[in-house]
């Protein structure tokens, strides 16, 4: 077979070249730490594609290193449930796992993946074989590399590029191009392109749910909310920090009873 070129391939992180949070290109800060995402990091750096973005200072950018707030920490947000954990290995308090093949980065509780955890984590991440298919082929034929953390080198440094930019794709050999996995940026489930319902790809009414990056794919599932004018699904994915729980109440003065 000659189809496991595919995977060697793709050696470095779309999250290289799109931002976490509006997940567009442009002048981006990589994360040092163990999440590998990169972020619009100032306002001015957002405003092209809408994004929140980090809202850091000028000052804060220049600084030699940068850490997420969630890589500093070391508390992350399970890509199933989205909920934050710690992911301090030092720690016995460890509740979140982050699975490190092929610079997929992404992070679990073990109790929110479907397999087994004393797999955990290379063979129990849904992100490496097609949510469609699998069903039917029961083995997933990745092959076994051992690509520990690459992070570092594949990072584009700070300030990176522009080519995240969502524009109408390059086209590839076709055969593995529509066997590569398109991952979704919202939740774990992977297809094979070949496998995704065509209405996602846009036209006849249909909302667009796939583009074609420079970077690479940008996707999102079925079941994801699309904001049309922004072109992407809901953004309000991302938990940096723990907040209060909204409409809970609480400083609502209890009403005196007296009669
Ligand atoms: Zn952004
Ligand atoms: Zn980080
Ligand atoms: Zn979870
Ligand atoms: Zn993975
Ligand atoms: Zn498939
Ligand atoms: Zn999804």
């Amino acid at each position: 077979m000659a189809g496991t070129k595919a995977a060697m391939e793709k050696d470095y992180s779309v999250d290289d070249y799109i931002c976490a949070i509006c997940d567009e290109g442009g002048d981006l800060i990589c994360c040092d730490g163990d999440c590998g995402r990169s972020f619009h990091p100032t306002k001015p750096t957002g405003e092209a594609s809408h994004c929140d973005t980090l809202g850091l200072s000028e000052e804060q950018l220049e600084l030699p290193e940068f850490l997420c707030e969630n890589c500093e920490s070391k508390k992350h947000q399970c890509f199933v449930c989205g909920e934050l954990g710690s992911s301090d290995q030092g720690g016995d308090e460890q509740v979140i796992i982050q699975c490190n093949k092929r610079g997929c980065k992404r992070f679990y509780h073990p109790y929110c993946l479907p397999l087994d955890i004393n797999k955990i984590p290379e063979d129990a991440c849904p992100m490496h074989e097609c949510y469609s298919c699998k069903k039917k082929n029961a083995t997933s034929e990745d092959n076994k590399m051992t690509g520990k953390t690459k992070g570092k080198e594949t990072c584009r440094k700070k300030h990176a590029t522009s080519e995240g930019n969502k524009t109408r794709g390059q086209s590839k050999g076709r055969g593995t191009w529509e066997m590569n996995l398109v991952l979704c940026r919202r939740c774990p489930k992977a297809f094979h392109r070949k496998c995704l319902p065509r209405e996602m790809f846009g036209g006849e009414g249909n909302i667009q749910r796939i583009w074609e990056t420079a970077g690479g794919t940008v996707f999102y599932c079925g079941d994801h909310e699309m904001v049309e004018n922004l072109r992407s699904a809901k953004r309000n994915h991302i938990k940096f920090r723990e907040e209060k729980p909204k409409g809970a109440a609480e400083n609502q003065s209890v009403e005196d009873g007296n009669k």
